[in-house]
C-alpha cells in the first residue's frame, strides 16, 4: 500500500514543497515513519540513503517546528532545535540540501558544518542562528568548544547511518555531543543493520524506540540487465573496455573490494586512455567531492568505487554499473546495481567473476532468488589486449594515444564474437544518455565544471584522435607513474 503525502496533513508551506519536488507518493519508509515522529516517538529505523529516509525525518520534524517559525532576524530566535548527525561530509551536504529545499517556504533555517574546510563562514552562519543544524560530530564538537553554537535547546536529534559513524569511530565524539544534549527530546538513528553494537548505541540514547525496518529490497530492478561473465583476473580490463565500446557507454561506474585495488585499477584504466577518477576512504575530503563532481559533470567517465566511498551518495540514473570485483558481501551487489536502471531507464549491471568468486556468487543468487548463468566472455578481435604492464597492446592503437614506451606488442585477440544478446537488450543498447536525478539536485556538485578544456562529448573510449587524449595518457586525477621502463631501454 502506498499513501500520499496529502494524507499527512502537512502545513501549506511543506506540503508546497514536497509537490514542487515532484512527491507523490510516500516511500515506505515515510510511509512509517512520518506519522510514528509526528506523534513525537523515539524511532530506530533499519534504512539506507536512497529509500528517502531524508524526508522520513525531515519533514515530520519541520512540521513539529512550524510552531516555532518566526521572521524575526534575531539569533536568539533560531535556537538549534534540530540537530542531524552524519558520517561524511558528502553525506551531510547532500542531507542539508534537501532540507533546504522542505523548508524553503517556511522560515525555518538550516546550515551545514564539517570537517576539512575553514570554520569561518561556518561561524558566520552558525551564529546568524539556524533552526536544522546538519553535521558531522568532529567539526560539531568543534563548533560547541568554540561556543558557535549552543544546543540547549535542541528537541529532535538524528543519529543518521549510525552504523558508518561507529564504524568510523565516533562513538566517542557522539557520547560527548549528546551529553550536551537536553535529556528530554525526541532521538531519531537510522542504520543499515542493527548489529549488537547499533542496538547498544539505542539502548543508551533512544526512549522506547519504535523499530521501523523497511523490508530492504533485495530484490533488483527488473529494468537492469544483468550479466556474470567468467574472466579470469587477467583479462577483467580487457572485458570492461569491450563491454563499454559495445554498449556505446557514456558513464559508468566500476566497484572493487579495496581502497589499493580501487586507486591501481584506476590509474590503470587511465593509463589505457579512459577518463578515470577513483573514490575510495583513503582519498581526501577535498579529493572525494573533485571525484564526484567531475563525473557528475562528465568530465569523467568512470568512477572507480568501494562500497563503503559510495555507500549513500545520490548519484543515481548511471548507465551501467561494473562488479570489477565480486562483492563480499552479498547485499553490496544489490546496493551497487541500484546505482543503474532507475525510474524505469533500462540499466546494465556488469560482474567479473574469477574462479574464486564461485561461493560469492552463489550468495548473491540466494539472496536476489534469481538463477545466475555465468556467461563466457569471448573478446572481440579489435579489443585490445591488454599487456601485464597495463599497456594496450593493440594493433590500431585505438585507446593508448602515448605509445612512445608501448610493449612488443602481444599481437590481435583471437577471432572472437561476443555472446549473442536476446533481441530486446539488444533493442536497449542505445543507451539514452547519463540522466540527472530530475528532483533533487545536489546545487554544490551541480556547479558548473571548470576544466582547462571544454569537456568533450564522446566518452573516453570512443575518442580515437590524439586531440582528445590526456596529455601522458593521464589526467589531472591521476598521479603518473614514473617511466621505469625507460631507464632500462637505454641500457
Ligand atoms: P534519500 O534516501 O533521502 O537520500 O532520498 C533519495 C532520493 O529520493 C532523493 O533524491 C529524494 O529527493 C528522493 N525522494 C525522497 N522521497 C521521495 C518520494 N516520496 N517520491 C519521490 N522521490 C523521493
Amino acid at each position: 500500500m502506498t499513501s500520499s503525502f496529502s494524507n499527512l496533513s502537512l502545513a501549506e508551506p511543506l506540503a508546497r514543497a514536497v509537490a514542487e519536488m515532484g512527491y507523490e507518493t510516500m516511500t515506505p519508509i515515510q510511509e512509517q515513519a512520518i506519522p510514528v515522529v509526528l506523534q513525537g516517538r523515539d524511532v530506530m529505523g533499519a534504512a539506507q540513503t536512497g529509500t528517502g529516509k531524508t524526508a522520513a525525518f525531515a519533514l515530520p520534524l519541520l512540521q513539529r517546528m512550524m510552531k516555532h517559525e518566526n521572521a524575526s532576524t534575531s539569533p536568539a530566535r533560531h535556537p538549534v532545535r534540530a540537530l542531524v548527525l552524519l558520517p561524511t561530509r558528502e553525506l551531510a551536504v547532500q542531507v542539508a540540501e534537501q532540507v533546504k529545499l522542505y523548508a524553503k517556504h517556511t522560515n525555518l533555517t538550516s546550515a551545514v558544518v564539517f570537517g576539512g574546510m575553514d570554520m569561518k563562514p561556518q561561524t558566520l552562519e552558525l551564529k546568524k542562528g539556524v533552526e536544522v543544524l546538519v553535521a558531522t560530530p568532529g567539526r560539531l564538537l568543534d563548533h560547541i568548544e568554540a561556543k558557535n553554537t549552543v544546543l540547549n535547546q535542541v528537541e529532535y536529534v538524528v543519529l543518521d547511518e549510525a552504523d558508518r559513524m561507529l564504524d568510523i569511530g565516533f562513538l566517542p565524539d557522539l557520547q560527548r555531543i549528546l551529553s550536551y544534549l537536553p535529556k528530554q527530546r525526541i532521538t531519531l538513528l537510522f542504520s543499515a543493520t542493527f548489529s549488537p553494537e547499533i542496538k547498544r548505541l539505542a539502548a543508551s540514547f533512544l526512549q522506547d524506540p519504535v523499530t521501523i525496518e523497511v523490508a530492504r529490497s533485495n530484490a533488483t530492478a527488473s529494468t537492469v540487465e544483468q550479466h556474470f561473465y567468467s574472466v579470469g583476473a587477467d583479462d577483467k580490463r580487457r572485458a570492461l573496455h569491450q563491454i563499454l565500446k559495445a554498449r556505446g557507454l557514456k558513464q559508468a561506474f566500476v566497484f572493487v573490494n579495496s581502497k589499493l585495488g580501487c586507486a591501481k585499477l584506476a590509474r590503470s584504466l587511465e593509463r589505457e586512455g579512459l577518463k578515470t577518477t577513483a573514490l575510495h576512504g583513503d582519498k581526501s575530503q577535498d579529493e572525494r567531492l573533485k571525484a564526484l563532481e567531475s563525473f557528475k559533470s562528465g568530465e569523467v567517465d568512470l568512477l572507480v568505487c568501494t562500497d563503503v566511498a559510495a555507500r549513500g551518495l545520490d548519484i543515481k540514473d548511471v548507465p551501467a554499473v561494473f562488479n570489477f570485483d565480486v562483492p563480499f558481501n552479498a547485499e553490496d551487489y544489490v546496493h551497487r546495481i541500484g546505482r543503474t536502471g532507475r525510474a524505469g531507464a533500462s540499466g546494465l549491471a556488469v560482474s567479473f567473476v574469477a574462479s574464486s568468486d564461485q561461493r560469492l556468487v552463489l550468495d548473491i543468487e540466494k539472496l536476489i532468488k534469481t538463477k545466475i548463468e555465468l556467461e563466457p566472455l569471448e573478446f572481440e578481435e579489435d579489443t585490445p589486449r591488454i599487456s601485464e604492464q597495463g599497456r594496450i597492446n593493440d594493433g590500431r592503437r585505438m585507446y593508448r594515444q602515448n605509445d612512445s614506451d608501448d610493449g612488443q606488442g602481444q599481437g590481435r585477440a583471437p577471432e572472437a564474437r561476443p555472446p549473442r544478446e536476446p533481441a530486446e537488450r539488444r533493442e536497449r543498447r542505445e543507451y539514452t544518455p547519463h540522466r540527472q536525478p530530475a528532483a533533487v539536485r545536489d546545487p554544490f556538485f551541480d556547479r558548473p565544471y571548470e576544466p582547462g578544456a571544454p569537456a568533450p562529448s564522446l566518452p573516453s573510449w570512443e575518442a580515437s584522435s590524439k586531440a582528445d587524449a590526456p596529455r601522458n595518457g593521464t589526467s589531472a586525477n591521476i598521479k603518473p607513474r614514473k617511466k621505469v621502463a625507460a631507464l632500462f631501454k637505454s641500457a
